[in-house]
């Protein structure tokens, strides 16, 4: 039975919209930290909970006065305190970065069931793009809970609030599936984005590799578009793979020339312009896929 009592919670206008979102922002910059330390020490399969955050040059151990997002970084001029040595310009990139994305979800979603979910998506997402920015791997540890996740939510958000929430629903509610309960659908639904997100993927990866003899894409990506197909559904799975095709070729192209390279063998971490792409679509998609069809009508 749908609680419905859930179902929009912005009527209760528990408090004004700008304090909201400053509250998301402020959200956003200490997940952003988190994300910072998941950054750093997963490609490294270290801890993200044990030990605390160290300099990386000299191994001190940062005081809590000096882990404050974005401020710190400022205050202390990007040097660690200890042995002056430069920081990084990631660390508040990234915090800035979050708390930015916290506030456009926090507009997008309101304070609805959804949010949450939504927030981890898009900070797992965030992670992602910097990891494969880095060291051009999409780890597994990030990837596999990410398709555990989609599924809960897909079926968590219908569930809890009997609406059809996510963007590919009312397309899927046609012969049996119309008569099925709307979290029945979503789940289905999921599993159907997963299918063209991964698939398609993994059939872009094997057409490279019969016409050029070399292994282009790594399972990463695959495994980041189950993830991501499952979560946004067909319609924005598809938006996504267009803008991470598009984007990610603009970029190679210029890269290209600029290296004067003429073979496409340079690889680049499509994931990043895949993991973009799933947040532009979280965020915008919707009303770029109904515009898209309104065309043909
Ligand atoms: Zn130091």
């Amino acid at each position: 039975m749908p609680v419905s009592l859930l179902v929009d919670l912005r009527d209760l206008q528990l408090f004004p919209p700008a304090l909201g979102y400053t509250i998301a922002g402020i959200f956003g910059a200490i997940i952003g930290s988190f994300l910072n330390v998941v950054i750093h020490r997963v490609p490294n399969e270290e801890s993200i909970v044990f030990p605390n955050s160290r300099c990386p040059s000299c191994g001190a151990a940062i005081a809590f006065y000096d882990n404050i997002p974005i401020m710190s970084y400022v205050m202390l001029g990007g040097k660690c305190r200890g042995c002056k040595k430069h920081i990084s310009a990631r660390y508040p990139l990234v915090e800035l970065l979050t708390a930015l994305l916290f506030v456009a979800v926090a507009w997008h979603d309101g304070l609805s069931v959804a949010l949450p979910f939504d927030l981890v998506f898009c900070a797992a997402l965030l992670a992602l793009v910097f990891i494969d920015a880095e060291h051009m791997i999409l780890p597994n540890v990030i990837t596999y809970p990410g398709m555990i996740f989609a599924v809960v939510a897909r079926l968590a958000i219908p569930y809890l609030t009997g609406t059809p929430h996510f963007d590919d629903l009312p397309s899927l509610a046609h012969g049996t599936l119309a008569a099925s309960p709307v979290w029945v659908v979503s789940v289905v639904g999921a599993f159907l984005g997963a299918l063209i997100g991964g698939g398609s993927l993994w059939l872009m990866g094997w057409i490279w590799e019969k016409l050029r003899g070399v292994e282009a894409m790594g399972l990463g990506d695959v495994k980041m578009m189950f993830m991501v197909g499952a979560y946004l559904g067909w319609r924005l799975t598809i938006l996504t793979i267009f803008v991470g095709v598009l984007s990610g070729s603009i970029i190679g192209v210029g890269l290209m020339a600029r290296q004067g390279k003429k073979d496409m063998q340079m690889l680049l971490p499509f994931g990043v312009f895949l993991g973009i792409g799933s947040i532009a679509a979280l965020l915008f998609g919707s009303y770029v896929v109904e515009w898209y069809a309104g065309q043909f009508r």
